[in-house]
């Protein structure tokens, strides 16, 4: 730990405020982005390309002896997930191709499970995870379990001595949890319950292409997001500037992903990482992000339009208003600022795709088997198709 005073610090006066500096958007990459780097990025693997037979979470507990109760609050889940089937026409015993898996539950820890917990634990929460927003309520509570800052961060001494101190050891369960689910996956594996392998380790996979957002993997990804008032530092509307270009990053991916070929050849050609365990990749992955996470936030800086009365404009809503589509319409014509921001997305998708690959990997080494239990009786669908029926899907 070492005293600190970057200039947007400087008016810091409580621990309240530096715990808003990431608090709101926590969800990274939104559900068609995670689904378009599950399918791309496994769509070729052969040892992927079969079908498993659908099983509850309860049966597959009780021949391990669990219970889903159990299960719940040794991992440490919300107390009120709960853990259905979301694949069209999935049922107990049905056949689902492994793909389908993998794409539809890559998606399933933001559905609940991690939200509320240190509320629901008592004690299991380190005070500094404060500054995830761990103690909020609903989808903020999630965060600190779906992000991973390699630099550290920065925090106030103590709440009645509000002196910035950069604490440099990492913060954010990504790397364990995508690591307990893919310990998960191996012990499914193993036990011969391939369906729950590969839900299991689409858990897994989720958490390592979270911390492939930039915005995941730093506090403050550039120095440009900070806001000024009167030409001072100003911690509100640097809190609003950062929520804003972390969520229009999102949502702009969210449709490049679909719609922006340069974009969807980085994510499918990405080379699998390498790393000894899941933690490891997910690690790496983080490691990378932030090495790039300024340039991705200088990108959006260029790239969006500014926040239009930045002290009483709400983030999410302008994201979602015409008026912002028109600000954005305006400024396509900046050939180089969009093909900058594609550029970099791209890079940061190959590192989420990368994991993927990697998870998959590992897994094949510890397992010793593929996950399929039966090839496809017919040549899979196309994927394009594919992905916009499981992106509408999941809108439902
Ligand atoms: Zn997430």
């Amino acid at each position: 730990m070492r005293a600190l005073r970057p200039a947007f610090l400087a008016v810091l006066t409580s621990s309240a405020v530096l715990s808003a500096l990431c608090a709101s958007p926590s969800r990274a990459w939104d559900a068609p982005t995670h689904t378009a780097l599950a399918s791309l990025s496994l769509q070729g693997d052969p040892a992927l390309g079969g079908l498993v037979f659908a099983e509850s979470l309860d049966d597959f507990l009780a021949s391990q002896g669990e219970t889903v109760g159990q299960f719940v609050s040794e991992l440490k889940l919300n107390p009120s997930t709960s853990f259905g089937f979301k694949i069209p026409g999935e049922a107990s015993g049905a056949s689902v191709r492994v793909l389908d898996v993998f794409s539809t539950y890559i998606n399933e820890p933001d559905w609940g499970m991690d939200q509320g917990v240190c509320a629901a634990y008592a004690g299991y929460c380190g005070r500094d995870l404060a500054f995830m927003g761990a103690f909020q309520r609903g989808l903020p509570s999630q965060a600190f379990r779906h992000m991973y800052w390699p630099g550290g961060y920065v925090k106030t001494l103590n709440p009645s001595l509000p002196i910035p101190v950069h604490v440099r050891r990492p913060i954010g369960q990504a790397p364990d949890r995508s690591q307990l689910f893919f310990d998960w996956s191996v012990r499914a594996g193993r036990a011969g319950h391939p369906y729950w392998a590969a839900r299991f380790l689409a858990w897994s996979m989720h958490y390592a292409q979270d911390v492939s957002q930039p915005f995941h993997a730093a506090q403050l990804p550039s120095p440009r997001l900070e806001g000024r008032r009167f030409g001072l530092p100003d911690v509100k509307r640097t809190v609003k500037k950062l929520t804003y270009y972390h969520l229009a990053f999102e949502s702009y991916v969210d449709g490049l992903v679909a719609s922006e070929p340069s974009l969807t050849t980085a994510i499918a050609s990405a080379p699998a990482l390498t790393g000894i365990s899941a933690a490891a990749v997910t690690r790496a992955v983080a490691a990378k992000s932030l090495a790039q996470a300024r340039r991705a936030a200088d990108a959006a800086l260029a790239f969006f339009p500014p926040l239009p009365d930045i002290d009483h404009t709400d983030p999410q809503t302008y994201l979602e208003s015409a008026s912002f589509q028109r600000a954005l319409a305006a400024r396509a014509t900046d050939f180089a600022a969009r093909g900058e921001f594609v550029s970099i997305a791209s890079s940061c998708l190959a590192e989420g795709a990368g994991a993927s690959r990697a998870l998959v990997a590992l897994y094949f080494q510890q397992v010793g088997s593929g996950i399929a239990v039966r090839r496809l009786p017919a040549a899979p669908a196309r994927l394009p198709a594919r992905l916009a029926a499981f992106a509408a899907a999941l809108q439902r």
